[in-house]
C-alpha cells in the first residue's frame, strides 16, 4: 500500500531510530535519514550515523541544529553537566527542552522540500524516561500542527511508541537487523558503541531489554 511513497526518518545512530530505520525500509520505497547535530557531547554519534545511512545506502541529510545547544544547554551536549535520572518527578538532566519539537518541525521542513509524505521517529512512551516530547499525545498534536502550517498530509509514524525496550529488540530481530543494531548502534550517553559502557541509564535500560528478550528468545 505504502510500497510507492517517500519517507523521512529521524535518526540518530541509536538502537530505536535504527530499527525505525530497518522497519521504513521494510514499508515505503524510498527512505532518507536526517540526523541533527546540536554539538552532542560525543561526535561518535554523528559518525555512527553516518556509517550506519551508508552502509544501508540510505541518503542522509545532517542538520546544523547548534542554536539548540545554545539556546538549552544539558547534559547531553556540556561534559560539566552530569548525567542524572529524574527524581521525586523531576525530568531528567538530559532532557532537552524542545528537542523533539524542532527536531520534527525540520523533519516536516525537509520532508516538504523532497515530497515525502511520511515521518517516522523512534519516540517511545512506554519506557520513556520522564520526557514529555515522547508522548503520544504530543506527536498527534505534533502531526495536526505541521499539516496545518504547511499544508501538508503528513503522517508521523511511531512505531515503537508502545513497545518496551525487550520488544523493540524483538522487532529489530524480525526486520533481521537484531546483529546490526547490537553492533553498530549507539545508545550510551558516554559514546561507546555497540553494548556501551554498561553504567550509564541509557546502557542499563538497552541492556535491560536485551536481556529480557535474549532470555523470550532461548525460551521459543
Ligand atoms: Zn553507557
Amino acid at each position: 500500500m505504502l510500497k510507492d511513497e517517500k519517507a523521512v526518518v529521524v535518526f540518530s545512530g541509536g538502537q530505536d531510530s535504527t530499527t525505525c530505520l530497518f522497519w521504513a525500509k521494510e514499508q515505503f520505497a524510498e527512505v532518507v535519514a536526517v540526523t541533527f547535530d546540536y554539538n552532542q557531547r560525543h561526535i561518535t554519534e554523528i559518525e555512527c550515523a553516518k556509517n550506519i545511512t551508508k552502509e544501508l545506502g540510505i541518503k542522509h541529510h545532517i542538520l546544523d541544529m547548534s542554536l539548540l545547544n545554545q539556546l538549552a544547554p544539558n547534559a547531553l551536549t556540556r561534559d560539566d553537566i552530569a548525567v542524572k535520572e529524574g527524581e521525586n518527578g523531576e525530568l531528567p538532566s538530559t532532557f532537552v527542552p524542545g528537542r523533539n519539537l524542532l527536531f520534527m518541525s525540520f523533519a516536516g521542513v525537509l520532508a516538504s522540500q523532497i515530497g515525502a509524505k511520511h515521518i517516522i521517529t523512534g519516540v517511545c512512551e512506554t519506557d520513556f524516561s520522564g520526557y514529555p516530547d515522547c508522548r503520544d499525545i504530543f506527536v498527534k498534536s505534533l502531526n495536526v500542527t505541521l499539516n496545518l502550517s504547511m499544508d501538508e498530509q503528513f503522517v508521523i509514524h511511531t512505531p515503537l511508541m508502545w513497545l518496551n525496550k525487550a520488544e523493540t529488540w524483538k522487532l529489530a530481530d524480525e526486520l533481521g537487523a537484531f546483529d546490526f543494531v547490537r553492533e553498530k548502534t549507539l545508545t550510551c550517553y558516554n559514546g561507546i558503541v555497540a553494548d556501551g559502557c554498561g553504567e550509564c541509564p541509557a546502557c542499563k535500560l538497552r541492556k535491560k531489554g536485551l536481556d529480557d528478550y535474549l532470555e523470550e528468545r532461548k525460551g521459543l
